[in-house]
């Protein structure tokens, strides 16, 4: 056999960003959250609850978008990072994590945005 080597930074960023032109594909419901997959990518958009206020409903809305399509209303783009992907909403964007954090307080409950929404780490094996 020859020898496995670790994935290079470079080679992870050249499959991630094949990865991100992918087609989404749904795998599964955790908790709150959606997994899906684009291309070597998982990672996971908020379920949207019949409960929550309208305004929380249009940001996760937009932000599901964003994360599925690849690009946010407001511009933004998803781009790969080390964690996996991240999407760095404008200032402002109901999307953003700001924003999310906010109509949460407003609204006496907990953020419900991960830190990141993505979870694959191709430089761990
Ligand atoms: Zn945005």
């Amino acid at each position: 056999m020859s020898n496995k080597r670790k994935l290079s930074r470079e080679d992870a960023r050249r499959v991630l960003g094949r990865s991100l032109e992918a087609e989404p594909v749904l795998v599964g419901v955790m908790g709150t959250y959606e997994m899906w997959v684009k291309g070597q990518v998982m990672f996971g958009v908020p379920v949207i609850r019949e409960e929550y206020p309208a305004e929380l409903k249009t940001a996760l809305e937009r932000r599901r978008r964003a994360m599925l399509s690849g690009q946010c209303d407001c511009g933004a783009r998803l781009r790969v990072v080390r964690q996996g992907t991240q999407i760095d909403h404008a200032a402002g964007c109901i999307a953003s994590d700001a924003s999310l954090d906010a109509i949460a307080a407003r609204h006496g409950g907990r953020s419900v945005r991960l830190p990141d929404d993505a979870f694959s780490d191709p430089w761990e094996t």
